[in-house]
């Protein structure tokens, strides 16, 4: 099959941007001199995270051939550092424990619409919440994923949550390895160390026809008769995307997650002009970047000060807005969370107090608050008088005229010695923008209509995700929308 390289040419910024500001006529020229060795399957997936590996696991089941591209020599992606969670509102692992979860399609699709602010694509929340028992019920009897459910894990606490189980922790690891395991016994190809590094399409009607990846041996050609599909995650990792994209914070802010999603379904697609969405739109969460040891819990008690020891914020928002806040209200994104002997103490906090020891992140520690400002390098005297100024104002009920004000539902004092002082920062999990699909999984472009052969799955697609999202919506809807990619290609085989 003939294969065009104007794709390599069309200049973008963004494509510009993809190939580290190098020429992108010089790439595609020295790519014009030695013609790359090509392979042929039904589809061609870029990227070894949820999405791409459910979409290869039911296209072989619909008696497809795909192929799956990772530049990594392993799944690298966010998946494998997810903690694993799915949803599913009256799945067969439910019904098995006979569970009366009083949860419905109706009551997810509105939750999700509620956290997007309104702003998630309504085709697409709908498809997800939808699907969702459906796409959970084959992940356990098909593909083997083992979940804990009839636990009111996360919000709005409707037993929706599907943990991954399993030896391997975090949940996510041991979900990518059940997939794994069906995608060897499926006989599914995956070509690692293989960076995709431009999209091929047809001349004749610029179709998207295939990928060129880059090997450890030189450049190479895949084709997929039905297309191509970019699994390849979002840009939580690319600080220069972050900065045009979502703002300077979320920039600054250190990765959660995996350090491989560098936007290539933004930089690759952009010579077929896809209409880009939410690019500005990121979840984010506390963590000490140099461990990674993750606060969750400690930021939503005590106080938090700068390194200036200030207050910057209320501490009674989400654990997402005080990351938000630590990155973009403070000076080097860094905050301390004061708290006392008796919160230290309290149950919920035992797997963040864990997290610090096990990682050998550092927790100031003394008997007086002024003491604990010198372990903390923060001033004493300011130290002292905003604990005093905060147990004043919680003993009067006036912690909302403090400023700023906290309201927090459950205030505790900062009373009982010793005290602590736990040092994070913002950090980033997962980007939420890029190309928008329709229900199939296709791009559409700037004018709204499919880019023949070109689709996008988790991370990698904008539309659905918009300020913040339910907790284990991201991997629900990655297979969800994966399994359709699949079955739309199996129908355009018939
Ligand atoms: C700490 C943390 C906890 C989370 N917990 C949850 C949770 O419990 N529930 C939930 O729903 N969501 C959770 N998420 C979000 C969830 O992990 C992601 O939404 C999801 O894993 C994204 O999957 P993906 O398939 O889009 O991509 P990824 O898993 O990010 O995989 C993308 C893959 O593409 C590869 N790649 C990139 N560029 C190229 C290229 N040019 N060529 C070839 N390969 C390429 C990467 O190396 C990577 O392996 C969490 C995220 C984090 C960081």
């Amino acid at each position: 099959m003939q294969t065009s390289r104007r794709s390599i040419l069309k200049g973008s910024l963004l494509a510009t941007m993809a190939t580290g500001f190098a020429s992108a006529s010089l790439t595609a020229n020295a790519a014009e001199k030695t013609a790359a060795p090509q392979k042929t399957y039904d589809l061609v997936i870029c990227g070894l995270g949820i999405g791409g590996i459910v979409t290869a696991i039911r296209a072989a089941q619909d008696g497809l051939k795909p192929v799956i591209l990772e530049k990594m020599g392993s799944a690298a992606g966010n998946t494998v550092y997810s903690a694993g969670f799915m949803l599913g509102v009256n799945t067969k692992m439910q019904q098995a424990k006979g569970l009366q979860t009083g949860d419905t399609v109706e009551k997810f699709y509105e939750d999700m619409m509620k956290v997007s602010q309104g702003r998630g694509d309504p085709a697409l929340t709908r498809l997800v919440a939808e699907k969702a028992d459906e796409t959970l019920n084959w992940l356990h009897d098909y593909v083997g994923v083992q979940y804990n459910v009839g636990a009111k894990l996360v919000w709005p606490m409707l037993q929706r949550a599907h943990l991954t189980t399993g030896e391997q922790k975090p949940g996510g690891k041991q979900l990518m390895t059940y997939l794994l395991n069906k995608a060897k016994e499926l006989n599914i190809p995956i070509v690692y160390n293989a960076k995709v590094v431009a999209l091929l399409d047809n001349p004749k009607n610029g179709d998207v026809i295939g990928a060129r990846v880059k090997t450890r041996k030189g450049f190479e050609e895949y084709l997929g008769k039905l297309g191509v599909v970019m699994a390849t995650g979002g840009f939580s990792a690319n600080k220069m995307m972050l900065t045009m994209m979502s703002g300077v914070p979320a920039a600054n802010m250190p990765v959660r997650g995996s350090n491989t999603v560098t936007g290539e379904s933004i930089l690759l697609t952009g010579p077929y002009f896809p209409k880009v969405v939410n690019v500005d739109q990121y979840h984010c969460g506390p963590i000490h970047g140099p461990t990674g040891a993750n606060p969750l819990n400690i930021v939503n008690t005590g106080i938090a000060v700068s390194k200036q020891t200030q207050r910057y914020t209320d501490e009674g928002k989400t654990y997402v807005q005080m990351a938000r806040d630590t990155a973009a209200l403070t000076k080097d994104n860094w905050g301390y969370m004061i708290v006392d002997e008796d919160t230290h103490n309290l149950p919920m906090l035992k797997n963040d107090w864990f997290s610090y020891e096990s990682k050998k992140a550092p927790v100031y520690k003394a008997d007086t608050i002024e003491g604990l400002a010198k372990e903390a390098g923060l001033d004493p005297v300011e130290l002292k008088k905003i604990v005093d100024e905060y147990n004043a104002a919680l003993q009067n009920g006036k912690l909302g005229e403090l400023t700023p004000p906290n309201t927090h539902k459950n205030p505790r004092p900062i009373l009982k010695a010793p005290f602590y002082a736990v040092p994070f920062q913002g950090g980033m999990t997962a980007t939420f923008g890029g190309p928008l699909i329709n229900t199939k999984g296709q791009v559409l472009d700037t004018e709204g209509r499919p880019i023949k052969g070109l689709y996008a799955v988790g991370n990698a697609a904008g539309g659905l995700f918009y300020d913040n999202y339910v907790g284990g919506a991201q991997l629900t809807s990655a297979s969800v929308i994966g399994m359709a990619i699949a079955d739309h290609m199996k129908a355009l085989m018939q």
